[in-house]
């Protein structure tokens, strides 16, 4: 394991001067007491490892783990123009706009929004993965429209992470998203058995709610005028395998699809697709803090909130 690689799986091993004075040997079992030691503090509240050796992102936060802090990532950009349509639409510039509708949307309700990227610019790999897990989100949502060598795919597709595809489409979708990383990801499919275990280790930390969020962020896609539901799915997509947080990502529709490309030129289609994202994070959110304690289900059994703990979606 190098520590390129280290330091993307791995909380811990973002320090890299401190894990390059251990041996290798060392490294891996304070990489694994890392990932364990999260584990330990997420799923009970108390940390049993050595304080010293153990990154608690949670605990620099003041008060609840509340649900407070979105990550958005649009994907492609620079360079990289992602998918392109019959008519010239690029991927890039189609998600970036989406992106800042449902950014504009979820800061309405009061929820921090952080963007990997916020104009027309490539930004790697790490790049997107670091600006996710320093920010210390409550979620993840990679941005992308989907693309076909025939004209007629159509539809709306939401993601999780895992490391064997659903088919050989959504192999093929998580292939063309992770070919823009170039070398990163090549490395990262590369991966040495111990970073696939402690990537898997960390994606099924988050695994249940990335697949609650995928789902939620499905139905509210489908309920859009027109749109074809391809279904929820799972693909190794490498920028949701690097984030320690639930992550999906969103395939909006296919850009080689010419009614869907028409489709997706107008502010309307954008808006009801920033209108749904917005409404999955939602209620996302509100089963995120019930679970966490920060609220209480109300006698409806619909979430209702705890006094002073401040704006929420
Ligand atoms: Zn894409």
């Amino acid at each position: 394991m190098t520590g390129h690689r280290t330091r993307r799986v791995c909380e811990f091993c973002r320090d890299s001067s401190r894990s390059d004075r251990v041996p290798a040997l060392g490294k891996w079992i304070l990489a694994v007491a890392g990932v364990l030691g999260s584990l330990t503090l997420c799923i009970g509240g108390i940390a049993t490892a050595d304080p010293a050796l153990v990154a608690a992102p949670r605990a620099e936060r003041a008060g609840p783990d509340r649900f407070d802090v979105v990550v958005l990532d649009a994907g492609h950009g620079g360079h990289d123009e992602g998918a392109t349509g019959p008519s010239g639409l690029h991927e890039k510039d189609l998600v970036l706009d989406v992106t800042h509708r449902l950014a504009e949307r979820l800061r309405r309700r009061g929820v921090r929004v952080v963007l990997t990227r916020n104009a027309d610019r490539f930004h790697s790999l790490e790049e997107r993965t670091a600006v996710a897990n320093d920010a210390r989100a409550d979620l993840f949502l990679s941005i992308h429209a989907n693309a076909s060598p025939s004209r007629r795919p159509r539809g709306i597709e939401t993601y999780f992470a895992a490391l064997d595809a659903t088919d050989d489409d959504a192999r093929k979708t998580a292939e063309r998203e992770n070919m823009a990383f170039g070398a990163a990801a090549a490395s990262f499919e590369r991966a040495d058995p111990l970073a696939v275990i402690l990537g898997d280790l960390i994606a099924t930390q988050h695994l249940q709610e990335s697949s609650e969020f995928a789902k939620l962020a499905q139905h509210e896609l489908s309920e859009i005028g027109r749109a074809r539901s391809r279904g929820v799915k799972q693909a190794p997509f490498v920028v949701l395998l690097g984030v320690q947080m639930p992550a999906s990502l969103v395939e909006i529709g296919f850009l080689t699809n010419p009614e869907e490309e028409r489709g997706l030129r107008s502010a309307s289609r954008r808006d009801a697709i920033a209108d749904s994202l917005a409404k999955a994070i939602s209620v996302f959110a509100d089963r995120y803090d019930v679970r966490r304690g920060v609220r209480e289900l109300g006698a409806a059994g619909s979430p209702t909130r705890r006094a002073g703990h401040g704006p929420h979606p």
